[in-house]
């Protein structure tokens, strides 16, 4: 539904130049929730940006349904906006307004008629949550509350796509939780696509069916939650399973271990410890556990075990070598001095 083809954009300030895209190909489906994630400065937002014409790009395509943006009149632009909502870390209401008001605000820019406002912000206030707050001014709500008129407002007018540029970053985790419901059951119920970008590896555990990891202007790995999480490929997305899983093994346990310490991923079907057994009833090797964490996506169950092995040099190999065609995700952790 959200295509970008071979995309780059630079930004230029006088003689300096930035690559703040890098050949981007990238497919986002119809009604799914796709999460992009990465490092301040990796290119999230200026890719986001790109879906609703905030941002043009230097090179490539960016289509959103059947309608390329390149070459979009200012009118087009406008109404290819009425069918992708936004909304923002820091909510951006307008203090002076009203809940009831902030939402009215985006139906007069799309042109409803007025004798439409009334039933249609009672709909979004009841959509969001929200009932009992039409007249609450946005200084009188929690943060939780403001992400909800953001998320009323943005659904005005009934859009396909719902961008969410870092919207749960400045929330407490337990109000970040409600919102990622709310976020969930809005794509579930009205078949809103979502694309969200964030920091946060949770949000992606939380609520997104794919993901893509942004690093330094690229893409380094797009594919299903689950299997990011069970088999990440880069190093950049095993940073962040490890960030969620909160594995941390530091040097100076890993400088003192004997033998080789190794990294096993494991998902539900497979255990890790079933397989580690039979490895050392094989390979006649002793297994010590130094780390070990289990977790769950959408009732899936996937967890890192981190062991150390040791015996004989070649049993050692051999076992490493045969867990890896079983788990298909082993890494051998060496200690760098
Ligand atoms: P992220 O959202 O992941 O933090 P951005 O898309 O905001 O990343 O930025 C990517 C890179 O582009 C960064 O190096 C940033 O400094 C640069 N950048 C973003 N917007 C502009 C701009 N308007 N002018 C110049 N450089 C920019």
């Amino acid at each position: 539904m959200i295509t970008f083809k071979n995309i780059t954009k630079q930004y230029t300030k006088g003689t300096h130049s930035v690559d703040a895209l890098k050949d981007i190909d990238l497919t986002i489906h119809q009604g799914e929730i796709f999460g992009i994630i990465g490092a301040s400065g990796a290119g999230k937002s200026t890719l986001l940006r790109l879906i609703n014409g905030l941002e043009r790009p230097t090179a490539g395509s960016v289509a959103v349904g059947n309608l390329a943006l390149d070459g979009l009149s200012k009118q087009e632009l406008r109404h290819l906006r009425l069918d992708i909502g936004m909304i923002f870390q820091h909510f951006q209401l307008i203090q002076s307004r009203t809940v009831a008001e902030n939402i009215a605000f985006a139906l007069k820019a799309a042109g409803v008629k007025k004798t439409k406002f009334a039933a249609r912000i009672n709909e979004l206030i009841d959509l969001v949550g929200l009932i009992g707050h039409a007249d609450s001014y946005p200084s009188q709500l929690s943060g939780g509350q403001k992400q909800r008129v953001g998320i009323a407002r943005a659904l005005a007018n009934d859009p396909r796509v719902l961008l969410c540029d870092e919207a749960t970053s400045a929330l407490d985790p337990v109000t970040t939780q409600q919102i990622l419901s709310l976020l969930k059951d809005l794509n579930k119920r009205l078949g809103l696509t979502i694309v969200l970008i964030t920091h946060e590896i949770e949000v992606v555990k939380q609520i997104c069916d794919r993901v893509a990891v942004m690093d330094a202007g690229r893409i380094v790995e797009t594919g299903p939650t689950f299997s990011l999480f069970s088999e990440p490929r880069h190093p950049v997305s095993r940073r962040y399973v490890d960030m969620a899983l909160q594995i941390e093994l530091p040097d100076e346990i890993l400088k003192r271990v004997p033998g080789k310490v190794i990294r096993l991923q494991f998902t539900g079907d497979k255990t890790g410890e079933s397989t580690l057994s039979s490895a050392i009833k094989q390979f006649d090797i002793n297994v010590s556990i130094l780390h070990g964490k289990v977790d769950y996506i959408q009732d899936q169950a996937f967890g890192v075990l981190i062991v150390s092995l040791t015996g004989t040099a070649l049993k050692v190999d051999a076992a490493i070598e045969w867990l890896d065609q079983q788990l298909h995700a082993l890494e051998v952790i060496d200690y760098v001095a």
